[in-house]
């Protein structure tokens, strides 16, 4: 068992392995599988046997500075879509005060909810937006 463990940490060195974006393909590839197990659809099992065959060859690749690449932009991107989330989270729970977009930087605004016409001032780009609260 040794010998066969011993082969392949040679067989990877070097290699890329599994990282975020190999998790978050093998997950998606799971979903897919599992969908396509009821659908029966070609165009899902071409999809996701594709996208496994490219999740391996990221694994296996030696060109690590490029799928370092990959994974990063991944990261970014969901880094993104969890801040995105969370912000919703949290406007959906918070029940004292309201969330406004400015119209020019897109920041989220937090503002006591208070009904009635206000003009509120964005801490980011200084921009005046009045928002109505019912
Ligand atoms: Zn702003």
């Amino acid at each position: 068992m040794d010998k066969f463990r011993n082969k392949f940490i040679a067989f990877m060195d070097g290699r890329n392995g599994p990282d975020r974006l190999y998790k978050a393909f093998v997950a998606v590839f799971t979903v897919l599988a599992v969908i396509n197990l009821f659908a029966h659809s070609l165009i899902l099992g071409v999809l996701s046997w594709a996208l496994f065959i490219w999740t391996m060859f990221r694994c296996f690749s030696k060109n690590v500075y490029k799928r370092g690449l990959e994974n990063r932009a991944y990261l970014q991107l969901e880094e993104k879509a969890v801040k995105k989330f969370g912000m919703t989270k949290t406007m959906l729970t918070d029940k004292e005060h309201c969330y406004k977009k400015c119209s020019r930087c897109k920041a989220y605004l937090r503002l006591p909810k208070r009904s009635g016409t206000h003009t509120a001032v964005c801490p980011k780009c200084g921009e005046k937006i009045t928002v109505k609260i019912r």
